[in-house]
């Protein structure tokens, strides 16, 4: 028991907090004075936050779905910080999760919150410790955005960027991050080349395809299940300052796909995304490609186009520089803060379709999807080669080539029990999915049974369960996804 450790009063993010050094395994209490059968906290170089507006703050996330209020937020003042929580979390019982910032997750499912125990603060640990010619040696809590702002002036990029960059490496690294580049690049998983985590033992651990690879094979896409990621290696290609972006309409799903494949194949783009649309006459398919280059060397229209079968007249040609084309969703983002939208609840369902199931189960699935049940949120539909993944836990279905669709539904009205009845639509989606073979990319919102996990992970259940046993044996790690 520690009595001589007194509280300190801090000022964190305009909002005065007192800081705890005391738990009570009794009363399961956090205190900042002594109290009988109170333990000392190990003395951090960062703060355990255990204020109300801090704890209320880290039960949302981008979802507004799931609200479950941890018992302290740990804001890590350095990588020792995190050791020291999940060893005590461990110890007493507790659970803790990674977040990219006290409510600021991007989850939509509650998939990062905790309620019995401590969410970290990624962001808190976000510095860029080297970059060199092939990767980038960074935390875990940096944005993608920030990297590459560092990146770009070198002539460098991540080969695979998500189409929203303001989330955190940590983040995506634990589900997988696809973007229009993982035809020709894989995941963001499959391009990070080593990683520094904690593991549910509370053990500081270096692992790569070289070294520890079990650790590093089930941490990659592993959902947060297995350790906390606190640094990571990630390889940066070199890319030119420019990129041409190409729109252009489909009325004929199985032309749109057909194109998407060939294009694909061919490996004539840089980024190759799409989507389902919504025009007067019903809805549509939207070819999204793009082409990086330097200026003096524009690429050549009509090669890039030759032979494509979408509606004369629909093409639309737009450059900008790379990083402008990379954080393009900002200002939607900014626009849809702006006018509360953000703040609706975004009952989500990313998946993953075989190939040669995608033209029907899209056609299924848009029948039964009404467009007032999307809330004006985007349907995304591109296709991707499987052989460039090589992360097991990353689960897709097998074959060739896969499409992502994705509702991205934002629930109007932003009642609760609206936000639910999508949610259950997703989840009887998921059922179809699963008969097609198609896999669900677990980012979104679907209440998952033990049944749903353990069909997801097939046929790597049993891996997934023996790495939990290895890693995080008293189940700390990442409640929120509610997998054990
Ligand atoms: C607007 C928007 C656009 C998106 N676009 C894409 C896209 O194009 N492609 C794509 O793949 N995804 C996309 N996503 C989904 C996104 O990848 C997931 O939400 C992902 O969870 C990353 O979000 P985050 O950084 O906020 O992490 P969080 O949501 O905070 O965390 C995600 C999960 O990982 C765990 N976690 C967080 N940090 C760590 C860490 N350091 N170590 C271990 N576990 C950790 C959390 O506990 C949680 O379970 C998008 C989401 C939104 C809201």
């Amino acid at each position: 028991m520690s009595s001589r450790v007194l509280p300190r009063r801090t000022v964190l993010q305009g909002a005065l907090v007192t800081t705890v050094t005391l738990f009570n395994p009794v009363s399961r209490g956090w205190a900042s004075t002594p109290e009988p059968g109170a333990i000392g906290l190990p003395p951090l170089d960062g703060q355990l936050l255990t204020d109300a507006a801090t704890r209320t703050r880290a039960a949302e996330d981008f979802g507004h779905i799931v609200h479950r209020t941890p018992w302290a937020v740990l804001v890590p003042g350095s990588v020792q910080d995190i050791v020291k929580m999940v060893r005590f979390a461990r110890r007493h019982g507790l659970k803790v999760a990674g977040a990219r910032g006290i409510g600021e997750s991007h989850s939509s499912q509650g998939q990062s919150q905790v309620e019995a125990g401590v969410v970290i603060d990624m962001s808190a640990l976000s510095s860029i410790h080297e970059i060199d010619a092939t990767s980038a040696w960074v935390d875990a809590g940096l944005r993608w955005k920030h990297l590459l702002e560092a990146t770009l002036p070198l002539g460098k990029s991540p080969p695979t960027l998500t189409d929203y960059i303001d989330l955190s490496i940590g983040g995506t690294l634990s589900v997988g991050g696809i973007g229009g580049q993982t035809f020709r690049w894989g995941l963001q998983v499959d391009n990070v080349l080593e990683m520094d985590v904690v593991t549910g033992r509370g053990e500081l651990v270096r692992c790569s395809r070289f070294r520890n690879r079990p650790l590093f094979d089930a941490v990659r896409a592993g959902l947060g299940q297995f350790g906390i990621i606190v640094r990571a290696r990630v390889r940066l290609v070199d890319v030119p300052p420019r990129a041409r972006m190409y729109h252009a309409m489909y009325q004929d799903l199985r032309l749109f796909l057909s194109d998407q494949k060939k294009l694909i194949a061919e490996g004539r783009f840089d980024y190759v995304e799409g989507f389902v649309v919504s025009t007067d006459s019903g809805r549509a398919y939207q070819l999204e490609v793009v082409k990086y280059f330097a200026p003096g060397s524009e690429p050549d229209d009509a090669r890039l186009l030759a032979g494509l079968s979408f509606e004369p007249g629909t093409l639309q040609v737009t450059d900008s520089s790379y990083f402008d084309f990379a954080n393009r969703l900002a200002p939607v983002v900014e626009f849809l803060q702006s006018i509360g939208v953000w703040e609706f609840p975004h009952p989500w369902l990313d998946s993953f379709v075989p190939e040669p199931a995608t033209a029907s189960f899209v056609e299924q699935v848009l029948a039964q999807t009404p467009e007032s049940e999307m809330g004006q949120g985007p349907i995304l539909l591109y296709p991707f080669h499987l052989e460039r993944l090589t992360a097991p836990f990353a689960r897709v279905p097998t074959g060739r080539d896969a499409f992502l669709f994705s509702l991205l539904r934002t629930a109007i009205p932003p009642t609760p029990e609206h936000a639910a009845a999508l949610v259950a639509k997703n989840h009887a989606i998921l059922d179809q999915l699963t008969c097609v073979g198609g896999k669900r990319y677990p980012v979104g919102s679907v209440q998952m049974s033990a049944a749903d996990w353990r069909e997801h992970f097939q046929p790597f259940w049993e891996r997934f369960k023996h790495a939990k046993r290895a890693f995080d044996p008293d189940n700390v790690l990442t409640p929120g996804q509610g997998i054990f």
